[in-house]
């Protein structure tokens, strides 16, 4: 009988090609970039101004490459505790020479204990560093971003609050396609890497967002990981 595969279950099988893909191209990759580096090296830049063009550019396939490379990694590769609301502030200050440079204000909002949960404290960060570029790349001059804690027995509720320019309902629904953005820069790979950090940590995503005013995200996480299995992708 032929199945009919959810939309959710294609985009992973997408994301892990990718993930794929992107292995096989690093090694060459390390290579070029060595030998233009090695050419920059022996003729005058002046000259042969195309090599930082080359340089710039093989750099770029390196970052795509990276972001990919994530949706290839083993579910929760590392499970400890946590503290969520320490990795949050590492974000916050990570990012903030960002957020200044744009004169926009990011506000933690937590209580004063540590906000325990199983789970992998890098591809956490990773998507907070995802939600917080987002929301400061959104935002004009002057807004300000808040991030909320919640905790409670069960679970860890995150709440990223933006100003910014918003989206209509249509786009919100395809947040996850892998390649989909606006940006001129962008990746459209952000939301496709958080759904798959966040489905492994068997959390939730809930984005609410009004054209002109404003995005809020909510990340909730269970803190505890035993109950449920964890399924190991296959390595690529
Ligand atoms: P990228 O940031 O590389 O474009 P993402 O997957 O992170 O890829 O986001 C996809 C698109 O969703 C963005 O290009 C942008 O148009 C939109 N978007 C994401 N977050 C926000 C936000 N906080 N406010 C407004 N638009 C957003
Ligand atoms: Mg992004």
């Amino acid at each position: 009988t032929e199945e009919l595969l959810r939309k959710s279950d294609k985009l992973k099988v997408v994301g892990q090609l990718a993930a794929a893909v992107a292995h096989e191209i690093r090694n060459p990759l390390t290579a070029l970039k060595g030998f233009v580096k090695l050419l920059q090296s022996q003729y005058d830049e002046a000259k042969v101004p195309y090599l930082g063009i080359i340089q710039e550019e093989l750099s770029r396939i390196e970052f795509i490459s990276s972001e990919l490379l994530v949706l290839a990694k083993p579910q929760v590769s590392r499970v400890a505790q946590v503290d969520v609301r320490e990795v949050l502030e590492q974000t916050i200050m990570l990012l903030a020479t960002q957020a200044v440079m744009n004169n926009i204000e990011i506000s933690l909002v937590a209580q004063d204990e540590a906000a325990l949960i199983l789970g992998d404290g890098n591809q956490l960060k990773q998507v907070f560093v995802n939600l917080l570029k987002n929301a400061i790349e959104a935002s004009s001059p002057g807004c300000l971003i808040e991030v909320g804690i919640h905790l409670t027995e069960e679970e860890l509720r995150l709440r990223f609050a933006d100003q910014g320019c918003g989206m209509p309902a249509e786009m919100v629904g395809r947040l996850g396609e892998p390649f989909y953005t606006t940006k001129e820069k962008g990746t459209g790979l952000g939301y496709m890497v958080m759904r798959r950090i966040i489905e492994s940590h068997h959390g939730k995503l809930a984005i609410s967002s009004k054209l002109g005013a404003g995005t809020t995200v909510e990340v909730i996480l269970p803190r505890r990981l035993q109950e449920q299995p964890i399924h190991r992708v296959p390595a690529v």
